[in-house]
């Protein structure tokens, strides 16, 4: 019975790493020790980043709603300069404009399915501190148009919102310094470690394999690179239904989303149990990307566009699902032809947003990656004679209009990205600095 409940979940899968484990390239870099690093520096977490304005919300009958908002100080420099510019890619746009000057705007913009809101059950944005009044709106994907459409609007007031404090306790090593100024934060988060020793070691174990396994990711060397240690309760464990949703009682709060049975294949990724649990994990210290490191050997992995990634420490496929997923939060889709996944664009979308995906597979109207295809590159492409084509599949097999750039990247089931993929993640990381 429970194998017949397996094959009839696989068929209707949704989730984000390729469908089939087997077909994934392995490393042998989880769970063993990376000679990397020494800690170079050890800092206790105070008041060190620039003021935000944090935004929790869930989705209650089909509506959004303000559960909290607070002022932190997780922001950076770059995040500031980033956040004063409209996003051009993302399924939630959001906006904060200051009530008496109307110049003072801040966005922010995160990319998931449209359906992540409701099986995710809510949202949440950052925003340089706008002092006294301020109004926010936010602009969700509609689900059969694809177009954006305010699904959220209210006045907030800075001189009423508590401020954010940090845990105590929380251990922080900066593991690897970077060659920018100002550096892209990139944290790394334990959950699912208990607090002893063990446990430490492997997490700190596990974020060296990060940094090994990242050597070969666009723009490296702009990472500073810091894990943030916080011990849970409880740990991951394997995927179970618990009937109830209740908050998980980790760090972060993070769990399979069980109460999701429509996802198809929900163990095979990560979700927030609780918002307000998961954001004031990350704004322990300032950060520009948030990555989490979970005491797991399954194989699953989480990556939303601008919000956070998520892995297993110990997986046979460590560095694909930590490429793939990271690929994610850059804004790139599956490249990979079945199994369905989450990030879905609304049904009638004349053409997706994310930069490694187009619905346009045909000459007269194909301009996304073009400038990067050879010259004489029939389109759609078929074949093996071109690396880089207009390929009919990608996008988890969703939709017959799919085209994807390359048949063998690290977006499907591939060692390496393909060009595309690795250039809009340089691209991204540049406007991530203001460039
Ligand atoms: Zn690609």
């Amino acid at each position: 019975m429970k194998l017949l409940a397996i094959i009839l979940l696989s068929l209707n899968a949704y989730s984000n790493p390729h469908p089939n484990e087997s077909l994934t390239p392995k490393d042998k870099l989880a769970g063993k020790k990376v000679d990397v690093i020494s800690k170079i520096g050890i800092s206790t977490p105070n008041k060190v980043g620039l003021p935000v304005i944090r935004v929790n919300l869930v989705k209650e009958h089909g509506l959004f709603v303000l559960k909290k908002s607070v002022i932190e100080y997780s922001a950076t420099k770059n995040f500031y300069q980033k956040s004063s510019r409209l996003d051009s890619l993302g399924s939630f746009k959001a906006s904060l404009t200051s009530s008496s000057n109307p110049k003072e705007k801040y966005y922010g913009s995160i990319g998931t399915g449209y359906n992540f809101a409701s099986h995710a059950q809510g949202l949440s944005f950052r925003f340089p501190l706008i002092k006294g009044k301020s109004v926010l709106t936010i602009f969700g994907e509609n689900s059969d148009s694809g177009k954006l459409e305010q699904v959220f609007s209210q006045t907030i007031d800075s001189n009423i919102l508590k401020e954010f404090i940090q845990n105590h306790g929380t251990n922080v090593s900066i593991l690897k310094q970077s060659k920018a100024n100002p550096p892209i934060l990139l944290n790394l988060y334990a959950e699912g470690y208990g607090d002893n020793e063990s446990d430490r070691k492997r997490f700190y174990r596990g974020a060296s394999s990060v940094i090994a396994g990242l050597k070969s990711f666009p723009s490296f060397d702009q990472f500073e690179i810091r894990a943030v240690f916080y011990p849970s309760n409880l740990e991951l464990g394997s995927p179970k239904n618990l009937r109830t949703k209740i908050v998980r009682d980790s760090f972060l709060g993070l769990y399979y989303p069980y109460w999701s049975f429509e996802m198809g294949r929900w163990y095979n990724v990560v979700y927030p149990t609780d918002y307000t649990k998961l954001m004031d994990g990350f704004a322990q210290l300032p950060y520009d990307y948030a990555m989490v490191l979970i005491k797991s050997r399954g194989y699953w992995g989480m990556g939303n566009y601008n919000f956070f990634t998520a892995i297993p420490d110990a997986n046979r496929s460590f560095t694909y699902l930590l490429h793939h997923e990271f690929g994610h939060f850059f804004g790139l889709q599956e490249e990979y032809s079945s199994g369905g996944t989450e990030l879905l664009f609304g049904k009638n979308t004349v053409e997706p947003w994310s930069q490694n995906l187009t619905f346009q597979g045909s000459a007269r109207s194909f301009t996304k990656w073009a400038s990067l295809l050879k010259k004489g590159t029939p389109i759609p492409t078929t074949g093996r004679a071109f690396q880089l084509g207009v390929f009919r599949g990608g996008y988890a097999g969703v939709s017959k209009k799919s085209h994807i750039p390359a048949k063998n990247c690290t977006m499907g089931s591939g060692r390496a990205f393909c060009e595309v993929c690795a250039k809009a993640i340089s691209r991204k990381i540049g406007i991530d600095q203001g460039k």
